[in-house]
């Protein structure tokens, strides 16, 4: 720390995001990103936009929002592009959540909340999961202060049906219910058409897992109008070019070929649950995940133990060494064929 940081940050602990190796050497499943490439049209528009890089993009991203508010059954007026849903977050943070109400969330989640928390001067009022990991709707009905919910949740995978986001919506309409969808691709049920009807209920998205795009840095809020106006309005206060040109060519490409994506999808799941029984069948612990990754535990072998292992055999998986959870490996789902080496690798080491 220098001596210039100001004091406001000095606490300030950062995110930290997976393993990048650049060398290609390991199956890499431990990001979350697709195995599958972006679709043909993906890497022609990105190529020809290419020529126009001179020129700033469109700062309000008109072309993109269309076609992304279509895919969603809402209006342009209705979603805002983010620079990854990193940023979507980030900007409802700052717009939303204030120092005196702070905001709960569970203690198992996606470790950039506490991290926004801190970086905003906002409380985080932090609930455990039950023992199985399953959310406690009722920890969430009626709490009279902002609730955030990643649905799938990660790192475990379980998913809450659109009922119970209704309820948690509805029970608490003077406050923020942010429900952050990353994983919703991939066999959940998206809450983005409740938005219509609660006025208080933010939809966070991202086109980084089931639309093979973590690189171009694309997500998504979608709300009600006045929400996306604040929003908004914190975006254009900070970078009103947040989509560089390629990455809004590289959205509206990818939403022009959905059939590529839902079908990735699909296998994905199929993959997903076909590991999930192999890795039952060796004796582990797997959550019924509905996202693109497993979240698995060995009753006689440490977390930490494993994820070493199958480093050293080549295979990258995300070992999060935190409470209640440093037994559990969160493993990406890849194609039938990294999968079967996946497995094969962990039946030898254990
Ligand atoms: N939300 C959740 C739950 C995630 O796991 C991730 C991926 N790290 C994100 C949001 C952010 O993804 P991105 O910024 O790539 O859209």
């Amino acid at each position: 720390m220098s001596r210039f940081l100001s004091r406001r940050y000095e606490n300030l602990v950062p995110y930290v995001p997976g393993e990048q190796p650049q060398d290609g050497a390991f199956i890499k499943l431990n990001t979350n990103e697709s195995p599958y490439p972006p679709s043909p049209l993906v890497l022609e528009r990105v190529r020809d936009e290419a020529a126009s890089l001179r020129l700033y993009p469109d700062p309000d991203a008109r072309r993109l929002r269309a076609k992304l508010a279509a895919h969603l059954g809402v209006l342009p007026e209705n979603v805002l592009v983010t620079n990854g849903s990193d940023e979507a977050l980030a900007f409802a943070f700052l717009a939303f959540f204030d120092r005196d109400t702070p905001v709960r969330f569970p203690d198992i989640t996606y470790g950039f909340y506490p991290v926004y928390c801190n970086l905003c001067g906002v409380r985080a009022d932090i609930v455990p999961l039950r023992e199985d990991f399953t959310v406690c709707v009722d920890d969430y009905v009626a709490v009279g202060r902002p609730v955030v919910l990643a649905n799938p949740n990660a790192p475990t995978g379980l998913f809450l049906p659109v009922s119970d986001i209704e309820r948690i919506a509805a029970s608490n309409p003077d406050h923020i219910v942010l429900i952050d969808e990353a994983y919703i691709d991939f066999g959940g049920e998206s809450a983005v058409p409740l938005i219509n009807k609660y006025d208080n209920l933010l939809i966070v998205g991202t086109f980084s897992k089931s639309r093979s795009l973590a690189g171009a840095r694309i997500g998504y809020a979608a709300a009600c109008a006045p929400l996306i106006q604040d929003l908004d309005t914190i975006r254009n206060s900070f970078n009103p070019y947040n989509l560089s040109r390629t990455a809004l060519a590289a959205g509206e490409a990818a939403l022009d070929e959905q059939a590529y994506y839902t079908k990735n999808c699909r296998e994905i799941a199929r993959v997903r649950d076909e590991t999930a029984e192999k890795l039952r069948d060796l004796g582990f612990i797997v959550t019924d995940s509905r996202a693109n990754f497993l979240f698995i535990r060995h009753p006689e072998r440490s977390g930490h133990d494993l994820y070493a292992e199958l480093r050293a055999r080549g295979i990258l998986v995300r070992w999060f060494n935190l409470p209640r959870i440093s037994d559990y490996l969160r493993v990406t789902v890849g194609t039938a064929e990294q999968m079967d080496i996946f497995v094969d690798t962990i039946r030898a080491i254990i």
